[in-house]
């Protein structure tokens, strides 16, 4: 009996290992697939969904909007690298309800979470991975809940780089992190698996048709335990995927790269085979795809009907598309900032916006490897912290709304920080300090009033935008209680100004505009 244990937990530690090795070989690696494994459960799910479709003509597009709830799981490594921007999974969205739209289906954003797990992220352990999944799952079940990782495998192996895939177990998609995109139907096509649709080659997955097979030596009835389905349709309800609007598929589109599959694959009878390049549900490459069959939505349509996809219909709080870019108010573009570890960046409040994604990056194009910090914010202002001195950032912003993955980004805005810290009152038992008036004419005496706790040496500079010292005061002793300190500002040219004071605990700085 132990040995027998100790055999089962060799095998279990095992077969991770084999499958990373097996995805690793490079004479595969050019070839992408989906991981999802079509389980009985699943087959006696579409049986039941396309029986279904046809008795309540769900196949037909004129259907009432269904709303389905779907919140994302950006995975990053234990030490929080690795994650995917959020702009990701708004474009990758965006596409998903473009392609669902026909059907009247609205995928809408209930939520994006971070999650810092590397054997999820990386899949190095794939059971051990959709278990955490599993339990991350079981607190959002309210929800299609999507896993995106850097990279992933399933635990049956795989022929090539797994790009996504649909657990029936725990009822979740794992997406690899580069799907997520404007561009990749990828998202399009696991979601199809969660309303139970199969590959329309099911049963050629893992089987390279033409590594097997050719004119001169068919393929037998039955491939991967279902049977093939002929090129004249004849056994469609029983064969292949079982719709009789796909035509019959053999794995054709698995390393083919144009949108015209013409390599003169023959069905069991020697009959040509025509393969639709256009279903999401295949394999061809993702510019080729454009549709589901009429009978694929309606076993979708069936699908959402059943009371066990009831968790994930919802109705979100607005149904008004946002199709405005947000208005950058503050700092104005090619600004110069006051501090440089406390910038506040203002917008116009847009109707209908629930939220708004903010991007700050060192570039323009806003590259993901010069992003400086990302966040979702519910007012139409933040406070950037984490920047440094005389340094340019740009910025720009997304409102959007549960339905409103699609909308654009603000035109982006470029502000410089100065080189000035914020203000340090506490750590200098300053209770109040303010400069009186703060824009003044040039010539003019301006107050500083200071309000102290404790008595204070200081010496107080007045700096320019380049961080030039145009005055330098030193020795200016504050007793404890309420004292005003008057500066000239004769010889200062029009402009902004800090007047810096430093003592030992630390420095304040106020902003001073001296005007003509
Ligand atoms: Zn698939």
């Amino acid at each position: 009996m132990k040995q027998t244990f100790n055999i089962l937990v060799v095998l279990m530690l095992c077969l991770p290992i084999f499958v990373s090795a097996q995805n690793d070989e490079p004479v595969k690696a050019e070839k992408q697939v989906c991981g999802t494994e079509f389980t009985p459960a699943m087959e006696a799910r579409l049986l039941q969904n396309i029986a279904t479709a046809k008795r309540m003509n769900l196949s037909n597009e004129s259907r009432t909007t269904t709303y389905v709830k779907m919140k994302f799981h950006l995975l990053a490594n234990n030490d929080g690298t690795g994650r995917i921007s959020k702009s990701k999974i708004f474009e990758a969205l965006c596409r998903l309800n473009q392609n669902y739209a026909d059907q009247n289906i609205v995928f809408y954003l209930a939520g994006m979470y971070d999650m810092n797990n590397t054997v999820v992220n990386t899949h190095s352990n794939v059971s051990a991975a959709q278990f955490q999944m599993s339990i991350r799952k079981n607190q959002h079940n309210d929800a299609i809940n999507v896993f995106v990782c850097n990279s992933i495998s399933t635990s049956s192996g795989s022929p090539g780089i797994t790009l996504g895939y649909y657990s029936p177990t725990y009822d979740i998609l794992v997406m690899r992190a580069n799907q997520m995109n404007s561009t990749s139907a990828t998202l399009t096509h696991e979601a199809g698996h969660f309303f139970s649709l199969p590959h329309p080659f099911n049963g050629w997955e893992g089987t390279d048709y033409h590594a097997n097979f050719s004119a001169s030596n068919p393929p037998p009835a039955s491939v991967g335990g279902n049977l093939v389905e002929l090129a004249d349709g004849s056994n469609c309800s029983t064969a292949g995927d079982y719709f009789c609007d796909t035509e019959a598929d053999y794995n054709l589109g698995f390393g083919w790269t144009t949108c015209n599959y013409n390599n003169g694959a023959v069905d069991p009878t020697g009959a040509l085979v025509d393969p639709d390049e256009t279903l999401y549900m295949g394999y061809f490459s993702d510019v080729c795809q454009n549709k589901f069959s009429t009978d694929q939505k309606g076993a979708i349509a069936a699908d959402l009907t059943h009371f066990s996809r009831n968790y994930v219909k919802g109705t979100p709080n607005s149904t008004v598309q946002i199709t405005t870019a947000a208005n950058l108010t503050a700092p104005g573009n090619n600004a110069t900032t006051q501090f440089f570890d406390e910038v506040y960046l203002n917008w116009d409040d847009m109707p209908n916006a629930t939220q708004y994604y903010i991007e700050i990056n060192r570039s323009p194009q806003f590259t993901s490897q010069l992003m400086i910090d990302e966040v979702l914010v519910t007012n139409s202002n933040y406070v950037v912290t984490n920047l440094t001195a005389n340094t340019d950032y740009y910025w720009r912003v997304k409102a959007f709304n549960e339905v409103s993955a699609c909308n654009s980004f603000s035109t982006a805005s470029k502000f410089t920080t100065s080189s000035f810290p914020v203000s340090t009152k506490e750590a200098l038992a300053i209770t109040t300090i303010s400069l009186r008036p703060n824009v003044t004419e040039k010539g003019q005496f301006v107050n500083l009033n200071v309000q102290t706790e404790s008595k204070i040496d200081a010496t107080i500079r007045i700096v320019n935008v380049n961080g030039q010292v145009m005055k330098n005061i030193e020795n200016v002793t504050f007793q404890a209680g309420t004292h005003i300190h008057q500066i000239e500002t004769a010889g200062l040219a029009p402009g902004v100004y800090i007047v810096n004071m430093q003592t030992v605990n630390g420095q304040i700085n106020e902003r001073l505009l001296i005007t003509n």
